[in-house]
């Protein structure tokens, strides 16, 4: 009988413990940092090992000319055509990261897309890119040499530097002013969740209000192709929901339902955060705050987040959730 209990035990042991070793290596052995995260309209597949690239190619869309330039060069022109050179250091070199990173992810996820060009100049496309010249002529003269070692430096201080997530080079998003918290990117461009852009505080230290008012017939202009059967002597206008950051996500005119992100595109009101009134004479006006999609680096709050003494790094790590900042 005592045979036979040891003989059971060991044929339990082998039955159960030993593939269960297997298991326990297998999971072990599992890559713990490849996910999905990013799938969706974000193609991730060709972002490992990415380089900094040496020059890119940039459609200058008042002349339709393709002009190549090195590819720092090109950044200094964005924080040109993108920042105050008043801004903060920090704030400065964030943004010459994030615009690197911003290129990086274009140049490999869809090089050559403009008439063979990697970017343009059109800050409603890609972002905006303004020579040294166009720089040193709006700038005082006898600040300008001053100035441009500040926006140089920014640059070279920040050579070769770029964001990835789980090692892959991020899609950089970023914008003017959040109105005080960042949008999920979700509700901007659909699709899923991308982790790294969730919503967090802005940090600006104001709200960025601006009040437009269109009369009933510019109102009607502008919406007439998304809505139809509208009348512009009688409708309502209503707020359907708000996204988790407070921005209007739908709302409806008349019988169309509409999303903010749409009805912002169609009228050039400044952000999606905004309250609407109706006047008796169809007058129809639109507070906003903030200014931009609100995803990702909002760069009032950079610059808000570097008077208060926090590094590039810090700006960026607070923008983008759960990123690494590679050399
Ligand atoms: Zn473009």
């Amino acid at each position: 009988m005592k045979k036979f209990i040891i003989c059971f035990w060991f044929f339990m042991l082998i039955c159960f413990l030993i593939p269960n070793l297997f298991l326990i290596d297998k999971i072990n052995l599992k890559s713990p940092s490849k996910t999905n995260d990013l799938n969706g309209k974000i193609d991730n597949t060709k972002n490992e090992n990415a380089t900094v690239p040496d020059k890119i190619k940039l459609l200058l869309t008042q002349t339709n000319d393709v002009v190549e330039l090195d590819f720092d060069d090109y950044i200094k022109g964005v924080l040109i055509g993108e920042v105050p050179i008043s801004y903060e250091v920090e704030a400065l070199k964030a943004q010459a990261i994030v615009a690197r990173t911003y290129t990086m992810y274009k140049l490999i996820n869809n090089p050559a897309s403009h008439s063979g060009a990697d970017m343009c100049d059109d800050i409603n496309c890609c972002q905006c890119y303004k020579t040294k010249e166009y720089a040193f002529a709006s700038w005082d003269d006898k600040e300008e040499n001053e100035k441009w070692a500040k926006l140089e430096n920014a640059v070279t201080e920040t050579k070769n530097r770029y964001i990835t997530y789980n090692g892959e080079i991020i899609s950089a998003f970023f914008h003017a002013h959040s109105g005080g918290q960042t949008e999920n990117v979700k509700y901007v461009w659909g699709g899923e969740e991308i982790p790294y852009l969730q919503s967090v505080s802005g940090n600006e230290d104001d709200l960025f209000q601006e009040t437009k008012s269109f009369t009933k017939t510019e109102f009607a202009e502008l919406i007439k192709d998304v809505v139809k059967d509208y009348d512009k002597n009688n409708y309502e206008i209503n707020i359907i929901d708000y996204t988790g950051s407070g921005r209007v996500d739908n709302l409806q005119i008349g019988n169309e339902i509409l999303k903010a992100t749409e009805l912002r595109k169609l009228i050039g009101i400044r952000s999606t955060n905004f309250r609407v009134e109706k006047a008796d004479d169809g007058t129809i006006t639109f507070y906003t705050i903030g200014y931009g999609h609100g995803v990702g680096m909002s760069q009032e709050g950079a610059n808000q987040m570097a008077k208060s003494g926090y590094t590039c790094e810090e700006i960026i790590k607070h923008y983008y959730t759960g990123v690494e900042i590679q050399n």
